[in-house]
């Protein structure tokens, strides 16, 4: 029970547990002041003030949401503007296309950013790296320490997308209305900048690319 001694209620961020690393993402998503709960069920995406599709792989996470309804939940709740934040595998399932990368056997994804992803863009000899990432608008002046795991990257953006971070020339981090896509994963660096500007989108008007939110 929230005693409310007069502050905003904190938010409920449903972190979408299907497999993959949502763990890490309840911690970050407390550390930034929010609640969590996990979901895997329809009416558990319906309750949520905002949700989170964590790291993992891709095609199993977006066999699970098809075969328990989710998929339909979180396209409805998203229609009704409810942030959402994949991270990784969570940005390849919110593009609408799969740009190139490996072979991905006619996967479907959510088509709910404007954007085509290449899978596994950064090469089988870099699974996985740390970066800086320079992103102003989401963290201020001081870089995002970004972990990549077999990492997509985002190939192709449509003019309301609005690029928040880039690792060299690859775009990393981006951003459509109320979702929020980041190819590499801040969860696990202990670093919150990221969770709290998702935070920050719950009850904001749908920013198109100015981001002054
Ligand atoms: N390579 C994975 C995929 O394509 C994503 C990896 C990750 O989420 N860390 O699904």
């Amino acid at each position: 029970m929230v005693v409310n001694n007069g502050e905003m209620p904190r938010p409920r961020v449903g972190v979408l547990a299907m497999q993959g690393d949502y763990d890490a993402h309840v911690r970050a998503v407390e550390a930034a002041g929010g609640e969590t709960f996990l979901v895997r069920t329809p009416d558990e995406v319906a309750r949520a003030d905002a949700l989170i599709l964590p790291g993992g792989e891709s095609t199993t996470i977006g066999k699970l949401m098809a075969r328990y309804g989710l998929d339909a939940a979180i396209k409805q709740a998203h229609a009704e503007g409810t942030p959402i934040y994949g991270t990784c595998a969570g940005m390849i399932l919110l593009a609408k296309t799969i740009a190139s990368g490996e072979k991905h056997g006619g996967q479907s994804t959510l088509g709910l950013m404007d954007i085509g992803v290449a899978r596994n863009a950064f090469g089988r000899q870099v699974d996985s790296f740390e970066a800086d990432i320079d992103a102003p608008r989401v963290a201020g002046t001081e870089p995002v320490r970004g972990v990549f795991i077999r990492a997509p990257y985002v190939a192709e953006a449509g003019p309301g997308v609005e690029v928040l971070g880039r690792y060299q020339d690859r775009v990393v981090l981006v951003r459509q209305g109320n979702v929020l896509a980041s190819a590499f994963h801040p969860e696990l660096t202990g670093d919150a900048r990221v969770h709290t500007y998702f935070l920050k989108m719950i009850g904001a008007p749908a920013d198109d690319g100015n981001g002054t939110t």
